[in-house]
């Protein structure tokens, strides 16, 4: 898609942000243009990088008076080509990074846009808080990138997801308008939820600008461990019995297959074996209190009477930091460790948490069927009923020719978690890789409700025109 600003558009722009506040120097550019798996490739006549709300709000205005498109980006990590701009102006949030005020007694912590989630994180630990949003990529990732993608990640299972995780925003609307919402309360029912729409709506329904977030208690006795099972059904028994065993006290339940163990340790350098012997699936267990010793022994009750009854074939414990993190280390690089063994399709899928094996079975099966000598890498959030399931071309096969059947492949996939009432994005979002996708899974109605959203309040459509409906 091209889409042309006018010249007088441009230098208008280029007035209100000032110097330092605009580019179109191709190399300034060329990092913002292609993202993470480098599978989008964008273009773009021009960066705005506005450092105030303010300056946002003038450039909103004026590309919605000329009906000039933009595509908001933060760190862009984003996994579904939401970010990268084909033809719209580019607003990127990364001058705005002001943590604005951390509040230890209403326990918020307000943060502008372009702040990283590993800012974020720091800020809150400073005063002796927690904000407990917790992904791979958050020394890159942004507050209004998590918040326009409900980002979820590996503590949701306790926590929730970042629509769990906010309590106000301020944002432009499509119009220009700045709206200021950053309240800070545990409670408001005063009818619709503004906040709640912007959240999750991927850059369509205005620029998040900053957001007010819950923060929580660090909690001093925290274990980690790995244990081998040998089918997700055993995970799921294990996932049950953690509850029990811990309360609310389970942060992480993540699952892996031995496949994408394997490419971890092959493709990445210094990852090692979590256990000493060979197991079908794994799974990484965290479970973390504030009483002291309580983790620790409620992860020792639960491994030892799951391997006592077989549930479980091998297990270990973290007994230092440097291990949880290698443990995390191998489960944190499942994705990346994929790269170097060539095409992938990717899904990013959720079930109810009962129907993960179900799932992975049948979807395993189409799979074989479909593209004998697929190899299929599963891992993720089980514990949120949460699988990237990954299926990679055969070894030594040839990355144009399974790149060719990704839809295909990908259809036979999602139709099987629409059979199980799943969802085709449990966290990603839909970006420009599965809008068109995500219309053949909605009813009609609830298209056209979430229609006539996005055209009250953009009906130019000039904020990332090419996501979702
Ligand atoms: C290694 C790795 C691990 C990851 N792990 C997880 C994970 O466990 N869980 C998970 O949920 N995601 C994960 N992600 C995906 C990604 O990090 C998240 O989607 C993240 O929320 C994107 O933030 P960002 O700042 O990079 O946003 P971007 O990629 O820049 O943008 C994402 C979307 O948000 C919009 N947007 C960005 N900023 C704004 C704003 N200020 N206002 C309005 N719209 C905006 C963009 O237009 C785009 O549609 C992972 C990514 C990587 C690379």
């Amino acid at each position: 898609m091209t889409i042309s600003v006018p010249a007088d558009v441009l230098s208008r722009l280029k007035a209100v942000l000032g110097e330092g506040g605009w580019s179109q120097d191709p190399e300034r550019l060329a990092p913002k243009l292609l993202e993470w798996r480098d599978r989008w490739y964008g273009t773009t006549p021009f960066l705005a990088l506005p450092r105030t709300t303010a300056e946002v709000a003038a450039v909103v205005g004026i590309c919605a008076e000329a009906g000039a498109a933009i595509t908001p980006q933060g760190g862009n990590t984003g996994l579904v080509g939401g970010q990268i701009p084909q033809g719209e102006i580019l607003l990127s949030t990364e001058r705005m990074r002001t943590i604005r005020d951390v509040a230890p007694f209403d326990d918020v912590i307000v943060a502008e846009a372009g702040c990283t989630l590993a800012a974020v994180h720091e800020a809150a630990l400073e005063h002796g808080r927690r904000f407990p949003l917790n992904l791979a990529s958050e020394g890159t990732c942004t507050i209004g990138g998590t918040v326009s993608t409900n980002a979820g990640g590996t503590a949701v299972l306790r926590y929730g997801t970042m629509r769990d995780l906010v309590l106000g925003l301020e944002a432009v609307l499509p119009n220009g308008e700045v709206w200021n919402g950053l309240k800070r309360l545990r409670k408001d029912n005063t009818g619709y939820d503004l906040k709640q729409l912007l959240i999750g709506a991927e850059g369509t329904l205005g620029v998040v600008t900053a957001a007010s977030l819950k923060l929580f208690p660090v909690l001093i006795s925290r274990a980690t461990a790995v244990a081998g099972v040998d089918d997700p059904q055993a995970a799921i028994r294990l996932l049950a019995r953690a509850k029990e065993e811990a309360g609310g006290a389970v942060e992480a339940f993540e699952l892996m297959g031995r496949r994408g163990v394997d490419f971890a340790l092959k493709n990445i350098a210094g990852m090692r074996d979590p256990l000493a012997e060979i197991h079908p699936w794994y799974v990484l267990v965290e479970i973390a209190s504030g009483e002291p010793g309580a983790a620790e022994a409620a992860m020792e009750r639960l491994l030892a009477r799951a391997l006592e009854d077989g549930l479980v074939r091998d297990a270990a414990i973290a007994q230092t930091e440097a291990q949880a993190k290698a443990f995390w280390g191998v489960r944190e690089n499942q994705s990346p460790a994929q790269k170097p063994e060539g095409a992938t399709w990717k899904h990013d899928i959720s079930v109810p948490v009962s129907r993960v094996a179900d799932f992975l079975d049948r979807a395993t099966a189409a799979m074989e069927a479909f593209a004998p000598g697929c190899r299929v890498a599963a891992f993720g959030h089980v514990g949120d009923g949460n699988i990237h399931y990954d299926v990679l071309r055969p070894d030594g096969g040839d990355d144009a020719a399974h790149s060719a059947r990704r839809d295909e492949g990908s259809r036979i996939v999602h139709d099987i978690v629409a059979e199980l009432g799943g969802s085709i994005s449990a966290e990603h979002g839909l970006g420009a890789m599965k809008t068109h996708d995500a219309e053949r899974y909605k009813s009609a109605v609830e298209l056209e409700a979430l229609r006539a959203i996005r055209r009250t309040l953009d009906p130019k459509r000039i904020m990332n025109p090419r996501v979702l409906f």
